[in-house]
């Protein structure tokens, strides 16, 4: 995925009520490549962010944490899926979220939200993502 920063559009989207409890959904068709939105929020180090807690700190290395939590980062809402149709970007220590795959209007948006934070938050209350295979044991 090559994303060029300097040219974004944000895709349209739509908060949602979902199997998983909120999501975002798509409000437009979307081609695979497709920019959609970004995460955006506070910069915060790894310490920082552990003081802190919560559940939308975006760990970009162990010097960069962005804090989503505030309202106005509608990627929060973006749910984890074990078959992401959206993938993440990291450039320059910004988080961008694009489309792996074709993607109607109307259809919910997920990512993979890796192992870590799936084992810590996800796997106690069991993955919600709705596939019959999940990504992580
Ligand atoms: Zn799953």
């Amino acid at each position: 995925m090559k994303l060029n920063i300097q040219k974004l559009q944000p895709a349209k989207v739509k908060v949602k009520k979902t199997k998983a409890g909120l999501g975002l959904v798509a409000d437009q068709d979307l081609n695979k490549g497709d920019f959609v939105i970004e995460y955006v929020g506070k910069a915060m180090t790894e310490k920082e962010a552990f003081a802190r807690g919560g559940m939308y700190l975006f760990e970009i290395n162990k010097n960069l944490t962005i804090d989503g939590t505030n309202r106005k980062n509608t990627a929060r809402y973006i749910n984890h899926n074990c078959k992401p149709n959206c993938e993440v970007e990291i450039k320059q220590k910004r988080i961008f979220i694009s489309t792996k795959k074709k993607i109607a209007k109307g259809e919910e948006l997920g990512y993979d939200y890796g192992k870590d934070f799936y084992k810590e938050h996800i796997k106690p209350q069991g993955c919600k993502c709705g596939n019959e295979k999940h990504l992580y044991k």
